[in-house]
Protein backbone atom coordinates (compact mmCIF):
# COMPACT_ATOMS: atom_id res chain seq x y z
CA UNK A 1 0.00 0.00 0.00
CA UNK A 2 3.08 2.41 0.15
CA UNK A 3 2.40 3.71 -3.22
CA UNK A 4 -0.62 4.91 -2.77
CA UNK A 5 -0.51 8.15 -1.32
CA UNK A 6 -3.39 10.58 -0.06
CA UNK A 7 -2.43 14.27 -1.95
CA UNK A 8 -4.49 17.22 -2.26
CA UNK A 9 -3.90 19.53 -5.14
CA UNK A 10 -5.33 23.22 -5.18
CA UNK A 11 -6.10 24.93 -8.72
CA UNK A 12 -5.69 28.55 -7.85
CA UNK A 13 -3.02 29.36 -6.32
CA UNK A 14 -3.33 32.84 -5.26
CA UNK A 15 -5.56 31.17 -2.94
CA UNK A 16 -2.21 31.27 -1.01
CA UNK A 17 -1.43 34.76 -0.80
CA UNK A 18 -4.68 35.49 1.11
CA UNK A 19 -3.09 33.83 4.30
CA UNK A 20 0.49 35.27 5.98
CA UNK A 21 1.39 31.12 7.10
CA UNK A 22 3.52 29.57 4.36
CA UNK A 23 1.99 27.87 1.67
CA UNK A 24 2.81 24.30 3.10
CA UNK A 25 1.33 25.18 6.34
CA UNK A 26 -1.79 26.64 5.01
CA UNK A 27 -1.90 23.51 2.75
CA UNK A 28 -1.51 20.38 5.88
CA UNK A 29 -4.71 22.28 7.54
CA UNK A 30 -6.81 22.62 4.32
CA UNK A 31 -5.97 19.37 3.82
CA UNK A 32 -7.02 18.19 7.22
CA UNK A 33 -10.10 20.55 7.04
CA UNK A 34 -11.04 18.73 3.66
CA UNK A 35 -10.75 15.44 4.45
CA UNK A 36 -12.19 15.57 7.98
CA UNK A 37 -15.16 16.38 5.63
CA UNK A 38 -14.85 13.46 3.59
CA UNK A 39 -14.83 10.93 6.04
CA UNK A 40 -17.90 12.13 6.98
CA UNK A 41 -19.18 10.17 4.27
CA UNK A 42 -21.30 7.36 4.78
CA UNK A 43 -20.55 5.40 1.23
CA UNK A 44 -16.77 5.59 1.58
CA UNK A 45 -15.14 2.46 0.22
CA UNK A 46 -13.57 0.88 3.12
CA UNK A 47 -9.73 0.63 1.98
CA UNK A 48 -10.29 4.47 0.77
CA UNK A 49 -11.25 5.87 4.42
CA UNK A 50 -8.05 3.79 6.24
CA UNK A 51 -5.97 5.57 3.67
CA UNK A 52 -7.55 9.06 4.77
CA UNK A 53 -7.32 8.10 8.39
CA UNK A 54 -3.63 6.96 8.18
CA UNK A 55 -3.05 10.50 6.15
CA UNK A 56 -4.52 12.63 9.24
CA UNK A 57 -3.29 10.87 11.66
CA UNK A 58 0.72 11.24 10.44
CA UNK A 59 -0.20 14.65 9.61
CA UNK A 60 -1.70 15.73 13.30
CA UNK A 61 1.67 13.85 14.50
CA UNK A 62 3.81 17.18 14.54
CA UNK A 63 1.48 19.42 16.65
CA UNK A 64 2.69 22.42 15.30
CA UNK A 65 3.93 22.28 11.89
CA UNK A 66 6.28 25.60 11.82
CA UNK A 67 8.77 23.97 14.38
CA UNK A 68 10.83 20.96 12.10
CA UNK A 69 13.31 20.70 14.76
CA UNK A 70 13.08 19.27 17.96
CA UNK A 71 14.97 20.37 21.13
CA UNK A 72 17.71 18.25 23.31
CA UNK A 73 17.53 17.91 26.55
CA UNK A 74 19.39 19.73 29.34
CA UNK A 75 21.45 17.99 32.29
CA UNK A 76 20.06 18.55 35.59
CA UNK A 77 23.66 19.84 36.69
CA UNK A 78 23.27 22.55 33.82
CA UNK A 79 20.34 23.96 35.34
CA UNK A 80 21.27 26.40 37.64
CA UNK A 81 18.01 29.15 38.33
CA UNK A 82 19.76 31.92 39.81
CA UNK A 83 21.75 32.16 37.14
CA UNK A 84 19.48 31.83 34.08
CA UNK A 85 17.29 34.42 36.09
CA UNK A 86 20.31 36.76 35.71
CA UNK A 87 20.42 36.34 32.68
CA UNK A 88 17.14 36.97 31.40
CA UNK A 89 16.75 39.76 33.36
CA UNK A 90 19.74 41.18 31.99
CA UNK A 91 18.21 40.82 28.21
CA UNK A 92 14.81 41.44 28.41
CA UNK A 93 14.57 43.79 31.52
CA UNK A 94 17.71 45.53 31.20
CA UNK A 95 18.27 44.24 34.49
CA UNK A 96 15.44 46.02 36.45
CA UNK A 97 13.93 42.68 37.97
CA UNK A 98 14.70 42.25 41.40
CA UNK A 99 12.71 38.68 42.66
CA UNK A 100 13.41 35.75 43.89
CA UNK A 101 13.49 31.97 42.44
CA UNK A 102 13.92 28.89 43.62
CA UNK A 103 12.97 25.33 42.99
CA UNK A 104 9.04 23.86 44.25
CA UNK A 105 8.83 21.35 46.39
CA UNK A 106 8.52 17.70 44.36
CA UNK A 107 5.07 17.71 45.69
CA UNK A 108 3.08 14.38 44.63
CA UNK A 109 0.64 15.71 42.64
CA UNK A 110 -2.06 13.66 40.57
CA UNK A 111 -1.20 13.81 37.12
CA UNK A 112 -3.25 15.76 34.96
CA UNK A 113 -3.27 17.93 32.21
CA UNK A 114 -3.13 20.82 34.38
CA UNK A 115 0.09 21.18 36.13
CA UNK A 116 1.52 24.56 36.31
CA UNK A 117 5.79 24.58 35.86
CA UNK A 118 5.82 28.00 36.87
CA UNK A 119 4.15 30.11 39.95
CA UNK A 120 4.75 33.93 40.78
CA UNK A 121 3.99 34.73 44.37
CA UNK A 122 3.51 38.90 43.77
CA UNK A 123 3.36 39.24 47.75
CA UNK A 124 6.77 37.30 48.46
CA UNK A 125 8.06 38.26 45.31
CA UNK A 126 9.03 34.78 44.63
CA UNK A 127 9.08 32.49 41.47
CA UNK A 128 8.41 29.30 41.87
CA UNK A 129 9.72 26.32 39.51
CA UNK A 130 8.42 22.91 39.42
CA UNK A 131 11.04 20.31 39.68
CA UNK A 132 10.17 18.18 37.20
CA UNK A 133 11.64 20.74 34.67
CA UNK A 134 15.21 19.48 36.57
CA UNK A 135 15.08 16.29 34.69
CA UNK A 136 17.89 15.87 31.64
CA UNK A 137 15.44 15.22 28.93
CA UNK A 138 14.08 18.97 29.65
CA UNK A 139 15.44 21.42 27.07
CA UNK A 140 17.28 24.30 29.04
CA UNK A 141 14.85 26.86 26.43
CA UNK A 142 11.63 25.04 27.96
CA UNK A 143 13.14 25.78 31.73
CA UNK A 144 13.72 29.51 30.30
CA UNK A 145 10.69 30.05 28.95
CA UNK A 146 8.93 29.27 32.26
CA UNK A 147 10.89 31.46 34.48
CA UNK A 148 10.70 34.17 31.84
CA UNK A 149 6.74 33.82 31.60
CA UNK A 150 6.61 33.75 35.73
CA UNK A 151 9.25 37.27 35.41
CA UNK A 152 6.79 38.56 32.48
CA UNK A 153 4.02 38.34 35.64
CA UNK A 154 6.16 40.36 37.77
CA UNK A 155 6.80 43.12 35.24
CA UNK A 156 3.32 42.91 33.94
CA UNK A 157 0.54 43.00 36.59
CA UNK A 158 -2.68 41.37 35.94
CA UNK A 159 -5.24 44.57 34.75
CA UNK A 160 -8.86 44.81 35.37
CA UNK A 161 -11.21 44.32 31.97
CA UNK A 162 -14.78 44.32 32.29
CA UNK A 163 -14.54 43.45 36.16
CA UNK A 164 -12.33 40.86 35.63
CA UNK A 165 -9.03 40.32 36.50
CA UNK A 166 -6.85 39.01 33.47
CA UNK A 167 -3.67 37.90 34.14
CA UNK A 168 -2.59 36.88 30.44
CA UNK A 169 -3.72 40.05 28.71
CA UNK A 170 -2.70 41.51 25.50
CA UNK A 171 0.91 43.30 26.79
CA UNK A 172 1.32 40.08 28.83
CA UNK A 173 1.12 37.92 25.95
CA UNK A 174 3.14 40.59 23.52
CA UNK A 175 6.03 40.47 25.89
CA UNK A 176 5.97 37.17 26.42
CA UNK A 177 6.54 36.27 22.72
CA UNK A 178 9.80 38.55 22.84
CA UNK A 179 11.16 35.43 24.33
CA UNK A 180 13.83 34.45 21.65
CA UNK A 181 12.84 30.61 21.30
CA UNK A 182 9.23 31.16 22.04
CA UNK A 183 8.02 28.74 19.10
CA UNK A 184 10.80 26.62 19.58
CA UNK A 185 9.84 26.34 23.45
CA UNK A 186 6.28 25.87 22.87
CA UNK A 187 6.41 23.36 20.55
CA UNK A 188 8.43 20.97 22.71
CA UNK A 189 6.08 21.74 25.41
CA UNK A 190 3.11 20.19 23.14
CA UNK A 191 4.95 17.47 22.40
CA UNK A 192 6.55 16.15 25.18
CA UNK A 193 3.49 17.63 28.01
CA UNK A 194 2.43 13.75 28.45
CA UNK A 195 6.11 12.71 29.38
CA UNK A 196 6.06 15.56 31.81
CA UNK A 197 3.43 14.86 33.46
CA UNK A 198 4.09 11.12 33.86
CA UNK A 199 5.01 10.26 37.47
CA UNK A 200 7.97 12.12 38.65
CA UNK A 201 11.59 9.98 39.22
CA UNK A 202 12.75 9.59 42.48
CA UNK A 203 14.52 12.99 44.28
CA UNK A 204 17.96 13.22 42.92
ZN1 LIG B 1 1.07 32.83 33.88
Amino acid sequence: MDSTQVKLELFNDNYFDLFEKEKNEVMTSLEGRVLKSVLQKNNLPENFRSLVQAHLKKNSAHPCDEVRQDLAGTPAAEKDLRALYARLNREYFDGGMAVRIEWGKNVKTANRRSLRFGSYDSRKKLIRIHPRLKQDFVPLTVLELTIYHEMCHDYLPPVKRNGQWQTHHRDFKRKEREFRHYREAMHWEKAHWAKLLAPSPPES
